[in-house]
């Protein structure tokens, strides 16, 4: 008998699991699908610029070997490049290390960090990569509440109050996916000043950092945390340069490193561990960060992006007993369903419901450690006539949906 690892028990990423399984059999058995569940940019005709690929290409034949484990210099030294643009100079190229897509960062920062009982928080709802990552390094991931009464904005006071002398670090998702919040400069500046008082590391999760709507301002937290707070931010080219599929992503720590020697060692070693991230993505990076900021032309007003989130967002609110904040940032939305009118106790039997009935995939609100089975988050990548046409079965399905 073969089982699975005790180390698995407390580690969920639902977010491909159980309702996306039963969309493959479905797939599978020739139905098709409408995916609103996966912030994967490409199918819905969000290409990757020319002039990234055709860099790549052109770097294949030098992409053979295994690089420098941190990654090749001329892509890190981009990195520091871009960041000095942002008022951020303090990086130096050795404090970049490029990863297989953020989600290989992720989980390495936190398997060099965590011991058992080191506590880190995490927002509800979160981006569940990173209370699984915690799991999977044996620490504890502690919820602060993001309040939707307050434009899904953390809560200071929640966040104050579950610091303990365990407490690590705390992770801040800005642009914030699932809910699409976007933080001011002042809220950042509360969660600094925690983290400074408290001696703890900040994790900033900015890949959605090129997508925002209106007038929406996005800060980079290095910018904010200086010498005196250790900040690892990360970010890459899966959403704002479409490549989600090269898996090309980059952690850049900030502040007091010498604080953080031996973290960074841990870091390094596991870095080391795994050889390389993938090359001929590694070249993207220079070729993107140094061209054409694509993505801000499909989220101004007139932009694509733009223009389904408003809709989507119009569309939601028109539905009765569904509720939804609109988004300033990233690409989803995340929608709350008056439960007792739908008699909805399970939010996975809803989605499971939706997609059975209407073949529409969207992701549940339990799978972003949200606790209430009361949210649904909706992905706003496709064109306005197929969100359009997506929301108004959505209307007509829960016109009578009745769980209980
Ligand atoms: N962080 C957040 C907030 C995300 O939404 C995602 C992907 O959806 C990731 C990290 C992982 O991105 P990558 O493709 O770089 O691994």
């Amino acid at each position: 008998m073969f089982t699975q690892s005790a180390k698995l028990a407390n580690v969920l990423y639902d977010i491909r699991g159980p309702v996306l399984e039963e969309a493959e059999r479905m797939e599978a058995a020739g139905t098709r699908i409408l995916k609103l569940n996966i912030g994967n940019p490409a199918p819905f005709g969000f290409e990757a610029p020319d002039s990234i690929l055709v860099d790549m290409i052109k770097h294949l034949p030098q992409a053979q070997g295994y690089s420098e484990s941190r990654g090749i210099l001329s892509a890190r030294r981009a990195v520091v490049q871009y960041y000095e643009t942002k008022g951020i100079r303090t990086l130096d190229a050795d404090d970049v290390y490029l990863g297989n897509g953020v989600s290989e960062l992720i989980t390495l920062a936190m398997q060099a960090l965590c011991d058992p009982g080191d506590e880190i928080l995490v927002p509800t709802p979160d981006y569940p990569l990173w209370t699984a990552s915690i799991a999977l390094a044996g620490g504890t991931p502690v919820h602060y509440r993001c309040a939707e009464e307050d434009g899904w904005n953390p809560d200071l006071e929640d966040i104050a109050a579950k610091i303990t002398p365990r407490t690590k670090g705390i992770v801040v998702i800005n642009p914030n996916n699932p809910t699409g919040a976007v933080y001011s400069k002042e809220l950042l500046e509360g969660i600094v000043a925690l983290a400074e008082q408290h001696g703890l590391a900040v994790f900033a999760d900015e890949i959605y950092e090129k997508i925002t709507y209106g007038d929406a301002q996005m800060i980079n937290m290095a910018t904010l945390t200086g010498d005196d707070v250790l900040c690892l931010t990360f970010s890459g080219l899966s959403k704002a340069y479409r490549i989600a599929g090269y898996r090309s992503g980059w952690l850049a720590i900030t502040g007091p490193k010498h604080r953080a020697s031996s973290y960074i060692e841990g870091i390094k070693l596991l870095a080391n561990m795994r050889m390389c991230a993938n090359v001929p993505a590694q070249h993207a990076i220079q070729a993107a960060l140094g061209g054409h900021q694509s993505i801000e032309d499909l989220v101004l007003p007139q932009g694509r992006l733009g223009a389904q989130m408003d809709l989507s967002a119009r569309k939601l609110n028109e539905i009765d007993g569904v509720e939804v904040t609109p988004a300033k940032g990233a690409l989803y939305l995340f929608a709350k369903l008056d439960t007792e009118r739908f008699g909805i106790v399970d939010d996975e039997r809803f989605a499971l419901d939706l997609l059975r009935e209407q073949r529409i995939l969207v992701s549940h609100g339990s799978a972003f450690n949200w606790n209430r089975p009361d949210h649904f988050r909706l992905v706003t990548l496709p064109g306005v006539e197929v969100l359009d046409e997506a929301l108004n079965r959505l209307a007509e399905f829960l016109d009578g949906y009745r769980q209980h």
